[in-house]
């Protein structure tokens, strides 16, 4: 499951973290993830339950914030909001668009003890 590894993957930089800041314990967390990221918020709640047991983020709270998808137009020279990835530009209707933003996916904050 992809949720899961993506768990994985918050918890393991999460315990770096703890390393370099020397906290003990994660109570809750913020994560940005883009729309098209892919990521399914209900999937990765519960990777997050089943990743985080009997780690220092056991029991901490999993906030996701959605960032939404912008795209450069290449035809109109300006940065417009997409739905889909895929979509048309809303200004001019041209294909030629660069995704600049909405596959990220970041922890933005956290709050530890
Ligand atoms: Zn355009």
């Amino acid at each position: 499951m992809h949720e899961m590894s993506i768990c994985e993957g918050i918890l393991l930089t999460l315990e770096e973290e703890a390393q370099k800041q020397h906290f003990h314990r994660v109570k809750q967390v913020w994560l940005e993830i883009g729309v098209f990221a892919g990521v399914e918020p209900q999937a990765l709640q519960f990777g997050w339950e089943v990743v985080t047991r009997n780690t220092l983020a056991e029991g901490a709270f999993l906030h996701i914030i959605d960032e939404p998808g912008q795209a450069w137009c290449l035809d109109c020279s300006q940065t417009v909001s997409i739905q889909n990835r895929f979509d048309d530009c809303p200004n001019c209707g041209s294909h030629l668009l660069q995704v600049t933003a909405g596959e990220a996916m970041r922890i933005k904050e956290l709050e530890v003890d």
